[in-house]
């Protein structure tokens, strides 16, 4: 059993409503021996509804952390796993359940954090929110009505990650994705997210990307980034990379023009 992956993994649920939600969420993950929850900017409030609905799983309700954006609940994570039922126009790499359980048991080595993100009841994730996860993770369902509750798809990942953890490596029947002895710790998003900002200024620096009609470039280029899961290291050399190529056009390295874009909001969504 490797319990590592199961203390690597943090629920990440946006935006929730219905504190019942929170609270069956609590009771998915005390069956599957999953402990970290994270509560986005939530609606719901920890009340009756939702310590009756975690049923003996209160402890995960009462060491939840609230945060106040995505960015903060995934800053730490090597790895974030996004789900939703619905495709997107920027096609994002797309799993199921159990290869999501794979991936993560692969990444869940050392330090690294595993983030499995809920989008809202009402409107799930914003594409926004979808492209700061490295995958996107859709539940099979029957085509003409996709969305399961919230707590209940909690409950598939956190099962699809017990198995993954109950499963010997003769099981795996993939190839390991970077061997178990690798050199460096896999990048966190935090330290991804600081590379892209200043590959975004680079290319702002030598003319390449125009601040003022910038397109998807960025989109673009995150996902494929997001896709060769870099280690720490990796990240370095781009970024020095990215200084020499500033400073061999006369500006200063590192980020000095462009900005952070501001934390999505829920009318980004979009639609069906
Ligand atoms: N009406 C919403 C559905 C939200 S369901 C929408 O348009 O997206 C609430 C959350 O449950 C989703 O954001 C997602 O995190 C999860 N979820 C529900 N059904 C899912 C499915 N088939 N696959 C993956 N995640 C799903």
């Amino acid at each position: 059993m490797n319990e590592q992956l199961l203390d690597s993994v943090r629920i990440v649920m946006v935006n929730t409503t219905h504190p019942g939600n929170v609270g069956a969420a609590a009771r998915a993950m005390r069956t599957m021996g999953i402990g970290d929850l994270a509560l986005v900017d939530p609606v719901a409030k920890i009340d009756a509804e939702a310590v009756s609905r975690a049923s003996r799983a209160e402890d995960i309700l009462e060491r939840a952390h609230c945060v106040s954006t995505l960015e903060e609940a995934i800053q730490d994570c090597a790895l974030v796993i996004g789900t939703s039922a619905r495709s997107r126009h920027i096609p994002w790499p797309l799993m199921t359940p159990r290869q999501a359980g794979q991936l993560a048991k692969k990444t869940a080595v050392g330090e690294s954090k595993v983030a499995l993100v809920f989008g809202r009841e009402s409107s799930g994730l914003t594409n926004e929110e979808l492209h700061l996860c490295h995958a996107h993770v859709h539940i099979p369902t029957e085509a003409s009505y996709s969305s399961l509750n919230v707590a209940q798809a909690i409950q598939i990942l956190c099962y699809e990650m017990r198995l993954a953890a109950l499963a010997t490596d003769e099981d795996d029947s993939e190839q390991e994705f970077r061997g178990v002895a690798w050199d460096h710790p896999p990048a966190t998003h935090g330290e991804l997210n600081a590379m892209l900002l200043h590959l975004e200024q680079a290319l702002v620096d030598i003319g390449f990307l125009d601040p003022n009609n910038p397109k998807q470039l960025m989109t673009r280029l995150r996902r494929l980034f997001q896709r060769a899961l870099p280690d720490r290291m990796e990240i370095n050399i781009l970024r020095g990379f990215f200084g020499s190529v500033q400073q061999r056009v006369g500006k200063p390295k590192g980020v000095h023009s462009v900005k952070q874009s501001p934390e999505p909001q829920a009318s980004d969504k979009e639609e069906f």
